[in-house]
């Protein structure tokens, strides 16, 4: 699926605004990982493997871009990986089991859509709190990397709310301007070949 030049114009300012909300989410992650003095630099429990959902039409048409502005050969072998990750982990499911297959745009190592990846590949790692209107403070764990370089640390306030609450206003706001009423939650696979 790629972006037709009219989807791309209506979107190019959602895409310009998303664009300045992650470049503060990567802010705020790289001032949490310097305080740490963590360091990610690959795992086994690579993120890139992780069934991760991703849960915004935005997020989506912002993916597509970023495989659009890789060169034909590639993009074509990306939707080729992405069909063939998409039915091993349909397999996996009916049998009942966890699924841990990597991501189809996770090259050698390297995401080929790094300045279009999703939220949550940028947010994942350091622990975190969120703070929803009328609830307690909910917090969420690093991941094992972050857990072995800096598990013994004290905790420092790293509140993924603002950002949640910007991507939402931002969802929401493309949406009406698109007339797309359904909600979004689909992995990277399921972006390419869905
Ligand atoms: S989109 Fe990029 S960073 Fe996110 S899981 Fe896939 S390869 Fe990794």
């Amino acid at each position: 699926m790629k972006l037709t030049s009219t989807q791309h114009l209506v979107l190019t300012p959602f895409f310009h605004r998303l664009a300045a909300v992650f470049s503060e989410m990567d802010q705020a992650y790289q001032r949490a990982s310097y305080h740490y003095h963590f360091h990610c630099s690959g795992c086994d429990e690579n993120c890139c493997l992780t069934h991760f959902f991703h849960h915004t039409h935005l997020e989506y048409f912002y993916v597509l871009e970023g495989i659009g502005k890789t060169d034909p050969y590639l993009s074509t072998s990306l939707y080729k990986r992405a069909r063939d990750v998409h039915r091993k982990s349909v397999e996996a499911m009916k049998q009942g089991k966890g699924v841990r297959l990597m991501c189809p745009l996770n090259q050698d190592g390297l995401c080929v859509i790094y300045n279009h990846r999703p939220m949550i590949c940028r947010m994942h790692g350091i622990p975190h709190e969120l703070n929803a209107p009328g609830r307690k403070t909910a917090y969420g764990p690093g991941c094992k990397a972050f857990d072995i370089q800096c598990g013994s640390k004290p905790y420092i306030p790293f509140d993924r709310t603002p950002f949640y609450a910007s991507m939402a206003n931002l969802e929401n706001e493309m949406k009406q301007h698109l007339g797309i009423t359904e909600k979004f939650k689909k992995t990277i696979a399921q972006m390419l070949v869905e």
